[in-house]
């Protein structure tokens, strides 16, 4: 097989490349290296059966070549993350709805198989900790523009269905909750990263809001896996599935964990959201997945807990050359 992974030099996107080589398909990486890093693939480019393509979804003509040169698409190309969402307005609308849409519309045009990449913030503000893929969502105002993830990730998965029921275009949707792992960075807001650096160089460890909220952690190989399962199995196609860790932490209690996991002095400090975001920002309060109906499909069952995903995390940040500084 040959596969088309787009944003493929990016955190979640290098892992399910890397995955798919050892499982002994061909990939094609393209990437506009925007989020994403070409250290994230490097250890990739000697394989044969391995390419990289810098360039953009948006660029029709480069993509068109590459769906037809595929037999199925992981599109995971997207512009992610609260800080970069916040920062990049239109660009992060961009990518997200006319990058989707392209590669649906020229996925359908070669009939090509296509996993598209959604996240838990489709539930939006909705007060529920545990969701099922069927819930509703609640959004806050177009002046709040972190609500544009939401949506444009929406519009998505509102596409590839229509592309599913009208065309019957094979599509899965996966909704990734928070995953954390090697290679992910923490300069666009994602907390585990940003913890780890902090605690590791001993500057303080800053929990936004009152800590309280709180979110599930999987670990990127636990991740890989599932949305690998789900893209060969044939009863995954036209539906929408949840993916991530079902074992909910507060963000106090995950900053505490991470301090004491790397032994470090760092103290933790509390900053509003205002501080951090602007005037306006809104949090969701608990964010936790039911995987029930991809583990009745696959029998997804995470491997890595809480501490091993940390443990595992951490070890990396240590032995990255250079340290990045975040604040
Ligand atoms: N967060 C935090 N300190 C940080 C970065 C994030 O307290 O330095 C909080 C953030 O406000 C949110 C949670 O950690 O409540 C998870 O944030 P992340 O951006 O990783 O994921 P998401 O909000 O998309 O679940």
């Amino acid at each position: 097989m040959v596969a088309l992974v787009t944003g493929g030099a990016g955190f979640i996107g290098s892992h399910v490349a890397e995955q798919l080589l050892k499982m002994g398909n061909r990939v094609l990486v393209v990437d506009d290296l925007s989020t994403g890093k070409r250290e994230n693939i490097s250890h990739l480019e000697g394989d044969e059966k391995f390419s990289f393509i810098q360039g953009t979804i948006l660029n029709e003509p480069l993509i068109e070549r590459l769906v037809e040169e595929c037999d199925i698409i992981y599109h995971l190309a997207a512009a992610v993350g609260v800080e970069f969402i916040i920062g990049n307005p239109i660009r992060s609308i961009e990518i997200n709805v006319l990058g989707t849409e392209i590669v649906l519309r020229l996925a359908e045009k070669n009939k090509k198989k296509v996993i598209i990449t959604s996240s838990s913030e489709i539930y939006g503000k909705n007060q529920k900790e545990v969701f099922t893929e069927s819930d509703g969502r609640v959004l806050g105002t177009t002046l709040t523009h972190r609500w544009s993830y939401s949506c444009s990730k929406a519009l998505g998965e509102f596409l590839a269905l229509a592309y599913w029921r009208e065309k019957c275009l094979p599509v899965i949707i996966v909704r990734l909750f928070n995953t954390c792992g090697p290679r992910q960075r923490g300069n666009y807001g994602m907390v585990v990263p940003r913890f780890i650096e902090q605690a590791i160089s001993g500057k303080p460890i800053t929990i936004y809001g009152d800590g309280n909220q709180t979110r599930s952690f999987a670990y990127i190989s636990d991740v890989v896996n599932g949305m690998v399962s789900l893209a060969n199995h044939p009863g995954a196609v036209g539906e929408i599935f949840n993916l991530g860790g079902e074992q909910e932490i507060t963000i106090s209690d995950l900053a505490k964990k991470v301090k004491r996991l790397t032994k470090s002095n760092s103290e933790i400090v509390y900053l509003s959201y205002e501080e951090v975001y602007g005037e306006g920002f809104e949090d969701m309060r608990h964010r936790i997945p039911d995987t029930t109906k991809i583990r009745n499909l696959i029998g997804y069952l995470p491997r890595v807990g809480l501490d091993d995903t940390l443990k595992k995390t951490i070890e990396y940040h240590r032995n990255k050359k250079k340290v990045e500084i975040y604040l």
